[in-house]
């Protein structure tokens, strides 16, 4: 039985992610844990947070675990804490979905999140009812734990480079769109000697500003007051803050594809490698050719990714950074870990010295489309996904099918995939020119409408 996707279990809160639900998944994983060693749980701001914490606390407890409560804190605070303690952490977050949403993370003893092969055993047990149940003397105690976001705080600020970030005096404005990132983020920045400015920081499970996905028009309030406060930079996080988008000084959106390539090209060197999805764009590889770095693609999702730089890891490879271009970026020396404010702190630097369009000036030349393709059930997905792959086999590029379906033209690609998380087909199209990329996309379009049509 797999619950666990590729980012944690998801759901819509008191539907399919009933308390009763998240406090069986807390008591199979504990089940897992040494009971010496006590867990963590913490919450991003849903409204149906506290709830499902307070569920998994009981989860934890019931087979013996001592549970340290975080509260809201940036799943990254977490995964930091988790380290810290050398305790794993339960965190409840659906991360950037809409807010009747809430989820599930497993963070491991060293910080990390749960790779496959934990999960799988966690998912046995649920599946088994196989879970650990501790006697009446010895069930987990309780305690808070308050300075959980100050430590995150410090321990970021201690990995910037301070001075040239406070010499350069810059205004930060600042949207965390209501989530866990509300007050750790502003405070850093100010930490740092930055003028900061800030739009729907307030933590509010009913989101009243904005969706928690940093795209698009839900990031029109950052825009404008990027423009409104002359800032030199603009900074929004998902709901759980471990991604991070950026608006430039003139309060135009950066493409997560080319802050990721900036960033890159930062730290990546000669005989290294980056990690990425497979809807990686032209801007990181580009970047990696100039340096001579490799590129290793995973099918999409953070635990791919992290699975992946472990393996690499293991096998004595440098791996500076990886991630994608929704904002998710680690950079494994520091934790292995997607963390939006360490993110964003590795950006300011590079704004320290240039303005913030000009940081991702070279790496601009290229235009990205997506689509999003609603099917209605299993059956008419599969006739899309057909449909796509005979246009894959025939087409006169190269064929990735690590993941749907990717084409190289050469001057362009297009991959085509169904959504892990919505009834969705997507198609992500990347070329030189916004016509091109268009192109590219509506050739699969017609594609799969054709097959749609012929039901
Ligand atoms: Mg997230």
């Amino acid at each position: 039985m797999k619950v666990f996707g590729s980012s944690g279990v998801r759901g819509l809160a008191n539907d399919t992610l009933t308390p009763e639900y998240v406090l069986r998944i807390a008591a199979a994983a504990s089940s897992e844990w040494d009971d010496d060693w006590g867990a963590a749980v913490a919450r991003d701001t849903r409204t149906t947070g506290r709830m499902l914490a307070d569920a998994a606390a009981a989860g934890l407890a019931s087979t013996g675990l001592d549970v340290h409560r975080l509260g809201v804190v940036p799943t990254p605070a977490a995964q930091a804490y988790a380290e810290r303690a050398g305790i794993p952490a339960l965190v409840i977050t659906a991360s950037h979905n809409p807010p009747e949403y809430n989820g599930v993370k497993l963070i491991g003893a060293d910080g990390i999140e749960l790779g496959r092969p934990a999960i799988k055993r966690v998912e046995d047990r649920l599946a088994k009812e196989t879970v650990k149940r501790a006697p009446w003397a010895t069930v987990g105690a309780t305690q808070r734990i308050e300075d959980v976001r100050q430590q995150y705080v410090s321990e970021v600020r201690a990995a910037t480079d301070r001075s040239a970030v406070e010499a350069a005096e810059l205004t930060v404005a600042v949207d965390p769109g209501h989530g866990a990132g509300s007050a750790t983020s502003p405070q850093l920045f100010r930490e740092l000697g930055c003028e900061v400015v800030t739009v729907n920081a307030q933590e509010d499970g009913h989101f009243p500003g904005r969706n928690p996905e940093p795209v698009g028009g839900n990031l029109r309030d950052l825009r404008q007051l990027v423009r409104a406060a002359d800032a030199d930079l603009g900074v929004a996080h998902d709901g759980d803050a471990d991604r991070a988008v950026f608006a430039d000084e003139r309060g135009e959106g950066i493409e997560g594809d080319a802050a990721l390539a900036a960033l890159a090209a930062g730290v990546l060197d000669h005989g290294e490698t980056v990690v990425s999805a497979v809807n990686v764009s032209q801007r990181l590889v580009d970047v990696a050719d100039d340096v001579g770095a490799t590129v290793e693609l995973t099918p999409i999702g953070s635990t791919n990714i992290i699975t992946r730089v472990r393996e690499l890891q293991a096998a004595g490879e440098e791996v500076p950074i990886a991630g994608e271009g929704n904002g998710g970026i680690l950079f494994p020396a520091h934790r292995l870990a997607r963390d939006g404010l360490y993110t964003a702190t590795k950006f300011l630097e590079l704004v320290a010295t240039n303005p913030a369009s000009e940081v991702v000036a070279p790496f601009d030349a290229y235009e990205n489309v997506r689509l999003d393709l609603a099917y209605r059930d299993d059956r008419e997905r599969d006739r899309m996904l057909g449909a796509a792959e005979r246009h894959a086999r025939e087409a006169d590029a190269e064929l990735t099918t690590m993941d749907g379906y990717r084409l190289d033209y050469g001057d362009g690609w297009v991959l085509v995939r169904a959504s892990g998380t919505e009834p969705l087909v997507r198609v992500y199209a990347e070329a030189r020119s916004g016509d091109r990329a268009t192109q590219l996309a509506n050739e699969v379009r017609t594609a799969i409408e054709a097959a749609q049509a012929d039901a």
